[in-house]
């Protein structure tokens, strides 16, 4: 499909961060085309004065072009039903059509490639081969994800069976029969899979035959990787993506951080309280473009997920950049100069035994220079050995979150149940004086 004033789209390599000359060419060539065919982008374009020809730089774009909320969409689909004013072709051109939770309409043209791209890259890092068998247990119902990555399978030259979700005994007898070696989705599921086919008085390791696992939708602990490495003699790579955008990065064999394969996306990393790029080894805000001609385009689209970017190169040697996630931007606090979420926290307490609950409490001291941060451990039972178990737990922030914490352990119920994960509503407890 012709676009542009670069002539012809095409998807090109994984992009960089910071983007070379090549990304900015094919974000401008996409930013060009949405303008002419997006009404919503059109008038959100005209509203900040801008006209995409007169977009040179990267930082031009940072510094004009306007970001879209997921409220926005949702907000625009609602007073528009059903697809809203983003819509960019004529509904006769649509190939099918998800839906994500909001509930947002993601119609699709046959040329979109859906993040298939990012996926086949991803699983070929993982060590996935042509011949192997992938059992895909994501959702095939209404939302993308099950058949986002059925597709990608098929494409790298797999056998792919359609697990979709539940049915867990069928499913353990469907992956037997088939001498199923991938695994994809949850790890609770995968976590499931093995109390179910132990309860039909089969061996995970022995009469299931899975060696690579593709985790994605859910936190991957180190707990449960371990634990599911154990029952299944699996390997597990950890992978992320976003509802709209679709997947994002999934790790290697070295398992140190995800690498960003988007070949469909421009992504930015985004100090988020400045809006600053971030460099390696900092922490930014997501915000990504889609490339190409879509149906539904978004253009620097920022679904608040914070990722950090770490330094250095990998050792399998793919030169893309690698990211882990941190959190939803809402629930991050700078302690101390470092953008802190509570599931980095979490993710570094999953390991120990009898910890579920625990409280951050920042304080700026009078007269201090620094902020104060005291990690508040609840244990269901007393430590046996209470000093060195303070500072095996401060270790593991340090390593996980990049901070030092004072560490004070106190029993459970002095915290209040929302003090834990999934939604950590009471962890965060900020005693500083804000201006
Ligand atoms: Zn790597």
């Amino acid at each position: 499909m012709t676009i542009g004033r670069a002539g012809c789209y095409r998807i090109g390599s994984p992009m960089r961060w910071p983007p070379t000359s090549d990304d900015l060419t094919r974000l401008l060539d996409s930013l060009t085309w949405v303008a002419e065919h997006s009404p919503y982008y059109r008038r959100a374009f005209a509203d900040a004065g801008l006209r995409v020809a007169d977009l040179h730089t990267y930082d031009d774009v940072r510094r004009l072009v306007p970001r879209t909320a997921k409220t926005d969409l949702v907000a625009n689909q609602r007073a528009h039903p059903p697809f809203g004013e983003f819509l960019a072709v004529p509904r006769s051109d649509f190939a099918s059509l998800h839906t994500s939770p909001g509930p947002i309409l993601i119609p699709r043209i046959a040329s979109e490639r859906g993040g298939t791209p990012v996926l086949k890259e991803a699983i070929k890092a993982m060590g996935v081969r042509p011949g192997d068998i992938a059992h895909v247990t994501l959702s095939y119902h209404i939302m993308p994800g099950g058949l986002r990555l059925h597709r990608a399978f098929e494409e790298a030259g797999c056998l792919v069976i359609n697990g979709g979700t539940g049915q867990s005994q069928l499913q353990v007898e469907v992956a037997r029969a088939w001498g199923a070696t991938v695994y994809a989705g949850t790890p609770s599921f995968l976590a499931n899979l093995g109390d179910t086919a132990k309860s039909m008085g089969l061996d995970p390791r022995r009469d299931l035959h899975y060696r690579v696992g593709f985790s994605t939708a859910e936190a991957l602990t180190p707990a449960l990787r371990r634990e599911l490495g154990d029952t299944f003699g699996i390997e597990l790579f950890d992978h992320c993506g976003e509802a709209q955008i679709g997947p994002l990065a999934g790790e290697c064999r070295e398992h140190e951080g995800m690498h960003l394969h988007a070949e469909d996306l421009f992504c930015e990393f985004l100090d988020p309280e400045t809006g600053e790029p971030v460099e390696e080894g900092g922490t930014g805000e997501l915000v990504a473009t889609q490339l190409g001609p879509r149906a539904l385009p978004l253009v620097r689209y920022a679904p608040g997920d914070v990722f950090r970017l770490l330094p250095g190169a990998c050792a399998c040697g793919d030169p893309s950049p690698r990211i882990a996630f941190v959190g939803q931007k809402g629930a991050i606090r700078k302690i101390k100069g470092v953008l802190v979420h509570p599931a980095q926290v979490h993710r570094a307490l999953s390991e120990l035994p009898g910890v579920s609950r625990f409280q951050i409490v920042v304080e700026h001291p009078e007269g201090e220079r620094y902020d104060r941060a005291v990690l508040r451990v609840g244990l269901t039972e007393p430590a046996a050995d209470p000093a060195g178990f303070a500072r095996d737990v401060a270790a593991r922030v340090k390593a996980i979150a990049l901070i030092g914490m004072e560490v004070e352990l106190v029993s459970e119920s002095e915290l209040p149940e929302g003090a834990a994960a999934p939604r950590f509503a009471d962890v965060m407890v900020d005693r500083r004086r804000h201006a």
